[in-house]
């Protein structure tokens, strides 16, 4: 447990070779600088467990290159922590033995806009010889994004967040706001809070789409714009623990637990994702062919568009390349088509799906109740998944049903299906959002496998059928 000793005494194994190092390590030096001139002082690795808590290890700005390099010891015992952090021991990971390396991934260097003095990465997880390590979940979103990329397929997602705030330091939970429902009063109680998350959210290079106050007393939502799956979940981090930082500092604890309040209405964690290849649906790509998608962008429901400024695709990018000099604001690759088109909409299938749209669709809703292990692991998920609250407890598709685990969303016609996608409603933010994103891209891609087709829509609220 002793890192500094093991620091010092490690064999510097790394599967990277020399030159690559001390060019990975520049990088770093490189941005390490960039940092310092913005106050940086210290960078947080982050993980996430599989209670769905952020953990980190710090370094100092001026150990980044080393963190990079040759990661940040850490055990792996803490997969096996719950949420109130006993420890639990497993047959695979559990006990005091064992050590894995933290290594901050450089594309996604941000400097904190609400913790200032701090930066953040999230980390790839290694063992000592630089191999990825078999708990870690970032590594098996990028398999998973890889084997489809394989096909010609890639994914955009984005994941919602919902919170509620109480005032810090109170008992219990009592809402720091209590106007209406989506209600413009709130913003009047806690504009200045609302302001400073989106512009906190900005300044961090994320892409808010959307902020409104939520149903329950208190609640609120942020929704981002669709990237890749990986930077995706990264961002998904990135949010929550900016929202609860400058939450911080406005007095306000916030809560993403999936229930806060025994009676009221749950904060979901919703996915967004929409599944893009080449005209011909399935198998028309091999490789990733990068370029830029034409298309605008369409800002409802999470937000999808066919393509970004963005040229830098990083589908399939396996760790840290030598010349990803990240100037600390990166927010991670915007989503970008790569020229192909979206095939969640503009099909001949049920809610215009294509046929791969659907299959993709349809591998989700069979493995549904297997993903909720991922999607909604904590008690407090399943307090949260009650009929009539749009937590939506029942295991079926629907267009724009807010009902219905899956709720299609077509999109405006106008925007000839660039704007369709796949919500997943019944997840929340108890979850690892690498395992989830893993998790519905491995689901989606059997369902491609199987040709799994959709049943009949669900277009009322489930909890009226018999
Ligand atoms: N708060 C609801 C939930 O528990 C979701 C509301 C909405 O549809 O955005 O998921
Ligand atoms: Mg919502």
């Amino acid at each position: 447990m002793n890192d500094s000793a093991w620091e010092r005494a490690a064999p510097r194994i790394g599967v990277l070779g020399g030159p690559e190092r001390d060019r990975l390590a520049a990088a770093a030096r490189h941005a390490a600088t960039n940092l310092e001139v913005r106050g940086v002082v210290c960078v947080a690795c982050t993980f996430v467990d599989n209670s769905g808590i952020t953990r980190m290890k710090g370094v100092p700005v001026g150990r980044l290159d080393a963190a990079v390099v040759w990661g940040v010891g850490a055990s792996p015992v803490f997969d096996a922590f719950g949420a109130d952090d006993a420890i639990i021991a497993g047959r695979v990971a559990g006990g005091p033995v064992g050590d894995l390396r933290l290594h901050p991934d450089l594309d996604r260097l941000t400097a904190l806009a609400a913790q200032p003095g701090w930066a953040w990465a999230p980390a790839d997880r290694r063992d000592q010889n630089g191999k990825p390590h078999p708990q870690d979940a970032r590594e098996l979103v990028r398999v998973e994004a890889t084997r489809l990329a394989a096909r010609g397929l890639r994914v955009a997602m984005a994941f919602e967040i919902e919170w509620a705030v109480a005032p810090a330091g109170a008992d219990g939970f009592t809402p720091a706001a209590g106007g209406p429902a989506y209600g413009m009063t709130r913003v009047a109680e806690l504009g200045d809070y609302l302001r400073d998350v989106v512009a906190a959210l900005t300044e961090e290079g994320l892409v808010v789409e959307q902020i409104h106050p939520e149903y329950a007393a208190g609640q609120f939502e942020v929704s981002v714009a669709a990237q890749d799956p990986l930077a995706a979940a990264d961002t998904c981090v990135l949010v929550k623990e900016t929202v609860r930082a400058v939450s911080g500092r406005h007095g306000l604890r916030a809560s993403f637990a999936p229930k806060v309040l025994a009676d009221g209405v749950g904060n979901g964690g919703h996915v967004h994702l929409s599944l893009w290849g080449h005209v011909d649906g399935v198998g028309g790509g091999g490789a990733d062919g990068g370029g830029v998608g034409g298309g605008g962008s369409y800002g409802g429901g999470g937000g999808y568009g066919g393509g970004g400024a963005d040229g830098a695709a990083r589908l399939g990018g396996y760790g840290v390349g030598p010349g990803a000099a990240a100037a600390g604001t990166a927010a991670g690759a915007r989503w970008n088509g790569g020229g192909r088109v979206n095939l969640m909409g503009g099909g001949g299938g049920p809610g215009g799906l294509t046929a791969a749209g659907e299959a993709f669709a349809a591998g989700i809703l069979a493995r549904l109740p297997a993903l909720m292990t991922l999607g909604a692991p904590s008690v407090a998920s399943y307090l949260r998944l009650v009929p009539s609250q749009w937590a939506s407890a029942y295991a079926c598709w629907g267009l724009e049903n807010r009902e219905a685990a899956l709720r299609m969303i077509p999109g405006p016609p106008a925007a000839a299906g660039r704007a369709a996608n796949l919500e997943i409603k019944c997840f929340d933010l108890a979850a690892n959002p690498y395992l989830v994103a893993a998790g519905l891209l491995a689901a989606g891609h059997a369902g491609l496998d199987g040709e799994a087709r959709l049943p009949p829509p669900v277009d009322v609220d489930p909890a009226s059928l018999d």
